[in-house]
């Protein structure tokens, strides 16, 4: 590994990248997930490489139906394992989740590594190994486990391929995708699509369960009743236009404070705005709240 100084302006992102190429030459990682990461981290460059509020509340929504799911599965593939092993054997441990590797660029060889490398970082069990071509796709990624994947209720699917996440739910199965893109079909098919880096969103989700897990079954049904995934895309999408927009008016030398009527005018419009994409959790006083517990500052804005 290149030795990168904790006080790199992108050290966060250049250890990821370590981190992948680490996973290419354990054989764990496909050459292809090179590539699925700078996608990625184009998409974290305009979300600000943060924890948005509206991730961090579809972050608790995931985490209310992995407890409250009957036998939920997380679906690693080789980017995941190189970039958080240990963290996805503890939300499988701390949620009752199964681990179930599944790939597109499928061998026998890879999963294995995959299997070993959750093993060494505490999972006791990890399917994967006996999947069956069960799912309705021309790809690998049909061949999933039936006690895993087959016969699963809620799926947690970061970095996941559109095709399977659609194939997932018109199977009647809730699907919770992390991906940094909110226009890839993964992002828009998905029943909650976490907009955040993995390595953000998986701590995160681990930090909060001790809250939820003691929480009644009918609370947590509330506030995954609650939520609109439509609300946490625009979000995603409306804050990196708010980026590209702030960074437009720095290169142009333009401060909008200072705009006077017509910068009210656009603020007014976008006060407006926000009361429609947020009126709806806004009705709910009592789930704000405990979202708000939470951090889901989003709702009361
Ligand atoms: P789709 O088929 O859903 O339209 P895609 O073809 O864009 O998706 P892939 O290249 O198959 O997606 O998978 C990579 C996806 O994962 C990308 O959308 C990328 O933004 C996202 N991604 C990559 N690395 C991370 C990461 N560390 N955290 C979150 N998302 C990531
Ligand atoms: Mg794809």
């Amino acid at each position: 590994m290149t030795e990168i100084p904790k006080n790199h302006p992108r050290y966060e992102s250049l250890m990821a990248r370590e981190q992948i190429i680490a996973g290419v030459e354990k054989g764990m990682t496909s050459r292809q997930g090179l590539i699925a990461q700078g996608r990625g981290e184009a998409f974290d460059y305009l979300i600000g490489e943060k924890t948005i509020d509206s991730a961090d509340y579809a972050e608790a929504v995931a985490v209310c139906l992995l407890l409250l799911a009957e036998s939920p599965v997380i679906s690693v593939n080789g980017n995941a394992a190189a970039l958080s092993p240990a963290d996805l054997v503890m939300l499988s441990q701390l949620t009752g989740a199964k681990l179930e590797v599944n790939l597109f660029h499928r061998t026998e060889e890879r999963i294995q590594k995959i299997i070993d490398e959750l093993k060494e970082n505490g999972a006791d069990v990890v399917l994967g190994e006996n999947a069956e071509p069960l799912l309705p796709l021309d790809h690998e990624r049909a061949k999933v486990e039936r006690v895993g994947i087959y016969d699963a209720d809620v799926i947690f699917v970061p970095l996941e391929d559109g095709d399977r996440c659609k194939v997932l739910a018109d199977m009647k199965k809730l699907v919770i995708a992390v991906d940094l893109n909110p226009l890839s079909r993964t992002a828009q098919t998905a029943h909650v699509s976490i907009i955040d880096n993995l390595k953000r969103a998986l701590p995160n989700m681990i930090d909060m369960i001790p809250d939820f897990k003691n929480m009644e079954e009918e609370d947590l049904w509330e506030i995954v009743q609650a939520y609109d995934n439509n609300v946490v895309l625009m979000d995603a999408i409306e804050t990196m236009k708010e980026n590209l927009t702030a960074k437009q008016n720095e290169v142009l030398g333009i401060n909008p404070d200072e705009n006077d009527n017509s910068g009210k005018k656009e603020k007014k419009m976008l006060q407006e705005a926000n009361e429609r994409r947020f009126g709806k959790m806004q009705r709910d006083p009592e789930i704000a709240k405990k979202v708000m517990m939470r951090g889901g500052d989003l709702m009361m804005e």
